[in-house]
Formats: C-alpha cells, sequence, structure tokens
C-alpha cells in the first residue's frame, strides 16, 4: 500500500473541492485531491449568482466563463400574493458584476477541476476515499482511498471534505442539524424546444399552488434546464394516491402560471430526481479536518445560492488553511474565524428562504425581509433583496476574511456557538409547527 503526505489533502472535485485546492496550489501549498468520478461528469447545480464571481477570478477563470456559458441577468418570480411577475436583475446592485452564467455542471465542474490541476495540485479521477485515518488522540490524519481497485492511504496536514452531500468526513467527524421545514425533493429534466421569458436569459422561479417550487434555466438556446422542487411528504402522498413521479411533474408543470408557457412537458426529456434535504454541520473544522460546500451546509436552492456559498466557504477555508499551516500554535484562531464568517453566510440565506417559502406575503414584504436580514441601509427594499440573494451584501466579510483578525477568540466562538443554537432551535420550532400544521389537516372536518 502507497503512502504519501502533503500539506492539504482534498475529498472530492466539485466546485468547493477545486476551489479550496487551487487556491492553496496557488499558494504554493502541497495539494493532493481525490475524485471518485472521471470528469466530466453530470451534477445538478446550473444557475450561479454574481457573488461567486470574486472567487472565479482569484482563480483566474471568468474569461473561460464568459466565453463558454450562458448570461444570466437576473431572476423572474412568479412568487407572493401579487399576481404579476416580477424581475430582480442583477445589475441593480450597483458594482460590477452586472451578469453571472447559467453553466452546464458537467463542463463547469471540469474548467475548474483542470484549472486546479494547472495552479499544481495533483488530481486523482476515480479514487474513492473510503476512510479516515485519526491518531491515538483523534486528530485526522490522512485519508485511505482506492483507486483501479487498489487501496491507498495519504497523509496531510490537514483533510478537507469536499465530498458534497455523501459527507464522508462530517458524517463521521460531526453532529448535524436538519432543517425539517425543508425536507424537499426535487425533480427535473431538459427540453430542447422553449419559448424563452421576455428577458431570457433569467432564471425562472415559480410557486406552485398546493406547495413547492419550479425553476427554468435556460442553459443555452436549444436547452432549458426545468425543475420541481416539493416537499417530500406532498410527493409520499401523491404517490399514495398512485401518481408516478412523471405524473406529479407534469400535474406541478400544468399547475404553472408561467413555467407551462414555457416548455410543454411532451418534450421534456428523461426525468431525474434527487433528495433536497437543507442541512448544517454542528462544526466546520476539528482537528485536522475542515468541511466546505455541501458536506458542509445545504440550503434548498431556490436562490441558487449553492456553488456560491460552496466556492465562497473554500476561498474563507483556503486562507484559514494557509494561516494554520503557517502558526501551528494559532490554527484554532484562523479556523474558529472561518467556521463564523461561513456559518454567518449559511444563516443569512436560509433565514430568508425560509421566509419566503411562504408564497402568500406581497413583494414589498419579501424585499423589506431581505434588507432587513441583510443589515444595510440600502435605501431601496429591490436592491437589498438582489444584494442578498446574489451573494454581494456578503461580499465585504469575504473578500477581506482575515483569518487571524483583530476580533478576539473568546468573542468569535461566542458568535458561533450561538449561530449553532440558535440554527438548532429554529429547526426545532419549525419541525414543532409543521407537525401541527399536519395535525390540523388529519382533525379538520370532511370537506372543510
Ligand atoms: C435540485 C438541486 C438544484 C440545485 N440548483 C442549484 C443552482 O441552480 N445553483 C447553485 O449554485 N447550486 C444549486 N444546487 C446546489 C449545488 O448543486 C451544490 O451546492 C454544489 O454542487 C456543491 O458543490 P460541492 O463541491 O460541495 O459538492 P459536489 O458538487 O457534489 O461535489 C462533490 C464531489 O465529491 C465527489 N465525492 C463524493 N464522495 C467522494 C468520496 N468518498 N471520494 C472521492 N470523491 C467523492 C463527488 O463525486 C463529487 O464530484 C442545487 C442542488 C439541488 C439538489
Amino acid at each position: 500500500m502507497s503512502e504519501a503526505q502533503y500539506d492539504v489533502v482534498v475529498v472530492g472535485g466539485g466546485p468547493a473541492g477545486s476551489t479550496i485546492a487551487g487556491l492553496l496550489a496557488k499558494q504554493g501549498r502541497r495539494v493532493f485531491l481525490m475524485e471518485r468520478e472521471s470528469f466530466p461528469r453530470y451534477h445538478i447545480g446550473e444557475s450561479m449568482v454574481t457573488g461567486m464571481i470574486p472567487v472565479m477570478e482569484e482563480l483566474g477563470v471568468v474569461e473561460e466563463l464568459e466565453k463558454r456559458f450562458q448570461h444570466k441577468s437576473g431572476i423572474n418570480l412568479v412568487w407572493g400574493k401579487d399576481p404579476q411577475p416580477w424581475r430582480s436583475d442583477f445589475s441593480a446592485t450597483g458594482g460590477l458584476y452586472d451578469h453571472s452564467w447559467h453553466v452546464r455542471r458537467d463542463e463547469f465542474d471540469k474548467l475548474l477541476l483542470d484549472r486546479a490541476r494547472e495552479l499544481g495540485v495533483e488530481v486523482v479521477e476515480e479514487a474513492q476515499v473510503t476512510d479516515v485515518l485519526q491518531n491515538d488522540d483523534g486528530r485526522v490524519t490522512g485519508v485511505a482511498y482506492k483507486h483501479a481497485g487498489v487501496p491507498h492511504m495519504v497523509r496531510g496536514r490537514f483533510v478537507v471534505d469536499a465530498s458534497g452531500q455523501h459527507r464522508t468526513l462530517t458524517r463521521k467527524l460531526t453532529g448535524i442539524t436538519w432543517q425539517d421545514d425543508l425536507r424537499n425533493v426535487a425533480i427535473w429534466g431538459y427540453t430542447a424546444q422553449y419559448t424563452p421569458l421576455e428577458h431570457p436569459d433569467d432564471i425562472l422561479v415559480e410557486a406552485i399552488e398546493g406547495g413547492g417550487w419550479m425553476w427554468g434555466i435556460p442553459l443555452a438556446e436549444d436547452k432549458l434546464s426545468i425543475g420541481y422542487v416539493l416537499p417530500v411528504e406532498r410527493l409520499t402522498e401523491l404517490t399514495r394516491q398512485g401518481r408516478s413521479q412523471q405524473d406529479v411533474f407534469a400535474e406541478g408543470l400544468a399547475s404553472s402560471r408561467i413555467a407551462k408557457t414555457m416548455a410543454d412537458v411532451s418534450t421534456v426529456g428523461e426525468l431525474r430526481t434527487t433528495r433536497d434535504w437543507s442541512h448544517i454541520c454542528d462544526r466546520f473544522y476539528g482537528p485536522g479536518w475542515v468541511a466546505v460546500g455541501d458536506s458542509a451546509a445545504f440550503i434548498d436552492p431556490l436562490f441558487s445560492s449553492g456553488v456560491w456559498l460552496g466556492t465562497s466557504a473554500a476561498w474563507l477555508a483556503a486562507r484559514a488553511l494557509d494561516a494554520a499551516l503557517d502558526n501551528p500554535a494559532e490554527q484554532d484562531q484562523a479556523l474558529e474565524r472561518f467556521d463564523a464568517t461561513y456559518r454567518q453566510l449559511y444563516h443569512d440565506i436560509l433565514a430568508y428562504v425560509r421566509f419566503f417559502m411562504d408564497p402568500n406575503r406581497l413583494r414589498e414584504e419579501y424585499m423589506e425581509r431581505a434588507q432587513a436580514i441583510g443589515r444595510t441601509y440600502i435605501e431601496n427594499s429591490a436592491v437589498g433583496f438582489i444584494t442578498l440573494i446574489s451573494g454581494i451584501k456578503a461580499l465585504p466579510d469575504v473578500v477581506s476574511f482575515d483569518p487571524m483578525g483583530e476580533q478576539g477568540l473568546e468573542e468569535v466562538m461566542k458568535r458561533r456557538n450561538q449561530m449553532v443554537a440558535d440554527a438548532k432551535e429554529a429547526a426545532a420550532r419549525e419541525e414543532a409547527k409543521a407537525k401541527a400544521k399536519a395535525q390540523s389537516q388529519e382533525t379538520a372536518p370532511v370537506g372543510a
């Protein structure tokens, strides 16, 4: 069995893994990355927000993104009491970034992984991590993996879990809070024939009567990604009534107002499905390990926040690990700051997704809440809305993150622990609310 030693070992070559690996290699660190698939490989998560552009600039891939992918200018919403669809434009954030992209993830993820290689990362594809290696006091020191049927071990001063929903390390090393009110499932497919929206490169996000929402993502002139996200309980109920997955998707589309004008269900090819259950780990780091991307935290993709959140976390963690490698005695300082900053990004979006999921409010209410969560003094609430959901509001915290910052460690830890406790309390509250609602529906008189 071969064994090698690196500064950092990364599990998973999705956007979060490639980003942290590439940025650390750029700093001169020895980095080894294992990816279980062979790229390009299919992945969902196709619509980007502008908040991810600065980290793409750090990686040096913006020119390629511009060349290869469809622009995205904003979001078209069919949501709330207001009968009219409404629109929010990235350019309203007023900065440099007036558009992002809709990406084919097989190509996007390969671009980032290849870039990591160019920056000096040693990458092995078709390498499945099978175990975490720990020393006697529990510190993670490496991983075991299989490549071409042969077992290997690799050691690193830090191991990064970027294995997405598989959560190769975090499943073993930390507790997790599942957001039961956001226990959803997604069903989606693609069509080559579709009618574009008035602003043809917008994403469509539409609330569906009876629960859930649909997306329409124009990946190219001849490729629309169209998906239906609905609560697991609703899908279970519909399945119990004899509906197939195709029926559920077709009925969702038929009951939409705008999505059905974009695409005819008969032209949508093979449907795919996946679990879409929001969660957050109690810890994003521990002795010898760090977690970024979906393996650390995931939020329902209502605002297309996944890749932004994962790559922003990767950028924060890369700086924290760089500092920790230079100053082993101060590593907790750096990693605790990374944890607290990442957690704040997550909670701001989660709190807003939770509020927004109620489709019976007025547009102005959605806007004002975004402005309040953004803690900004932007006068215009519509600007507050796009600034929050594009990730631009969080940019100062991400770009100027200082792992050895001024604020005392005790203060940072207090903030982090408070966020963990708040998350658990909010999850419990939402679960109780959902249970009470289900019970009241069960006991409601027939025909009520
Ligand atoms: C229905 C749906 C729609 C979404 N839409 C959007 C969207 O429009 N925009 C957006 O930004 N986000 C969206 N997301 C979220 C987005 O897909 C994720 O947040 C994003 O892919 C996370 O990146 P990651 O690098 O953490 O994980 P991943 O992209 O999942 O990458 C993890 C990698 O790790 C590898 N791996 C796993 N286990 C191992 C192992 N043991 N050994 C080696 N390798 C391993 C996997 O093969 C994979 O390549 C959506 C999610 C869902 C479920």
